[in-house]
């Protein structure tokens, strides 16, 4: 073990090297509800020294967990309880290796923070349009390991569509570059679209050549009251019929979500909010490539229509991008407010956009039916179909204890409602080792089977990220 450890020094350097001291950032989870055991926390500043890394846990039959910027919500960053396990932190591999603004493509190490992506193609007068709450701490390469969602998916696509090329270390240490910057490719297997969303089982992601898009001349913003699901979906529908590529975000929010926001941070002024004739609130978001005069026109007209068709019964429109990033603020901040209200078991879910609305009443009737008093806390990406469907404590119970006695029951009740609407227990948070008994439960065994092969034919000692994602 302490052979391991010379040699991971002199592959990186000594104080790359953590083994003793407070490891909690890189042996905790985002939520705190995991906590395992590292053998060694590894930072490694090239692709090389990755690939080096490799091969010598490898030679000391040690298992490696990649790890980036640690805010996944499945548990797949963490090394487990034994002790043993390396932590690869990309968070030294962070640079910018090329723009190429006529090909609109930009080439990252895997350790950039997301923001840094936004704000370097923002400088350079493009657009990197990944966006999640997370953005100021999550990485490129977690992005892609986890196929990473957010709030402007349904103009853009998830990270998967934003990716052209990628760079991995394997896990017998071989480096693949696969960088290209070419959108039409179709020489065999497609091993990006493998690695992506692999969630560090299959291979180390050390570098990608992601998408640029042009600036939009101008982005509004929009909140509107409606009175019930099904004229959510309605008005989704609406505004994609008259600003098309235009709507960039369609987020939904139940009251009560934004109730807890309203209670916790009394500071934010939520519009609509405890309005009974509205049970949800929609926030719009309109890229116009033309000017600010044509996006507000647009906008204009969609919710005059909305308006019409009584799907929207208010709305406000955000004057300024200060207002805009008010309202998007708000949405923001209630996974924040949930946490405040305590502990809560939530899902990360997709159905068909148009089932959602009898998705929801069906399990909502059911968990209300079955747990007295509990809290159904709903919001999310709607225009995606992905709900963030979460489950709070009746009020004044304590929270431990809810989550001791009710959160199998509680998941069961969610997932096979899911099952029942042919949806997907996780949208866009993927399945780390939160997820593995529920996969094996709702994955069909003949997909189950193809993964687990894939899984044997590429890292058949299992070194990366063991016992995540599928069982071997
Ligand atoms: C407040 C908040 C809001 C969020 N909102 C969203 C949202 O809207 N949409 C969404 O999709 N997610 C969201 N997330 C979840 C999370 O931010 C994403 O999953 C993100 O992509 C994780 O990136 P990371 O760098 O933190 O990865 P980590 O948490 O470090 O790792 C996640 C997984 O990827 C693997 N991994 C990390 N880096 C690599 C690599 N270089 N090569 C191979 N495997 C690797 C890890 O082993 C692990 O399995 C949110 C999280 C928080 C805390």
């Amino acid at each position: 073990m302490t052979a391991l450890i010379d040699t991971l020094r002199r592959i990186v350097g000594e104080p790359h090297v953590l083994t003793d001291g407070d490891l909690t950032a890189w042996e905790q989870d985002w939520r705190r509800r995991t906590r395992g055991k590292a053998l060694a926390v590894v930072r490694p500043a090239s692709t090389q020294q990755v690939a080096d890394v490799v091969k010598a846990c490898v030679a000391a039959g040690h298992s490696i967990v990649p790890q980036g910027g640690n805010t996944g919500l499945s548990v797949g960053g963490v090394p487990d309880g034994s002790g043993t396990q390396v932590v690869l932190s990309l968070s030294r591999m962070q640079a910018v290796r090329a723009l190429d603004g006529d090909n609109l493509t930009v080439t990252v190490e895997a350790g950039c923070v997301l923001q840094t992506l936004q704000e370097t193609a923002e400088k350079a007068g493009f657009l990197f349009p990944l966006s999640l709450a997370a953005e100021g701490s999550c990485t490129i390469g977690g992005n892609l390991a986890t196929n990473a969602g957010g709030t402007q998916v349904v103009r853009y696509g998830n990270t998967r569509e934003l990716c052209l090329g990628l760079e991995v270390v394997t896990p017998t240490g071989e480096i693949w570059d696969g960088l290209t910057g070419l959108r039409k490719d179709n020489t065999g297997y497609d091993l990006r679209d493998l690695y992506i969303g692999s969630e560090g089982t299959l291979g180390i992601i050390t570098a990608a050549t992601m998408k640029l898009y042009p600036e939009p001349a101008a982005r509004l913003t929009a909140w509107a009251a409606v009175p019930s699901l099904e004229r959510a979906v309605a008005l989704l529908g609406l505004a994609h019929r008259q600003l098309g590529a235009g709507l960039t975000g369609f987020e939904v929010m139940g009251q009560f979500a934004l109730s807890l926001v309203g209670k916790h941070m009394p500071q934010l002024r939520v519009p609509f909010l405890g309005d009974e004739s509205a049970p949800y609130c929609v926030l719009l978001e309109n890229s116009d490539s033309e000017s600010e005069a044509h996006a507000r026109e647009r906008f204009e007209a969609l919710l005059e229509a909305a308006f019409e068709a009584g799907h929207v019964s208010d709305a406000v429109v955000a004057e300024n991008l200060t207002q805009a990033h008010q309202l998007w603020h708000v949405r923001e901040s209630i996974p924040l407010a949930q946490a405040e209200e305590g502990l809560n078991i939530k899902h990360d879910i997709s159905i068909a956009v148009s089932r959602i609305p009898a998705f929801v009443a069906y399990a909502d009737e059911v968990l209300q039916r079955e747990i007295e008093g509990v809290r159904l806390v709903n919001f999310g990406h709607l225009g995606d179909g992905n709900l963030h469907y979460n489950v709070q404590a009746p009020a004044g119970a304590d929270g431990k204890a809810f989550l001791r006695d009710q959160e199998d029951k509680v998941n069961t009740l969610v997932y096979d409602a899911v099952a029942k609407f042919d949806g997907s227990i996780s949208a866009e948070h993927g399945v780390g080792s939160l997820k593995v008994d529920k996969l094996e439960k709702h994955k069909s065994p003949v997909a189950l089977e193809l993964m687990r092969s894939v899984k044997r034919a590429l890292d058949p000692a299992g070194t990366f990220n063991p016992g995540r994602v599928v069982r071997t």
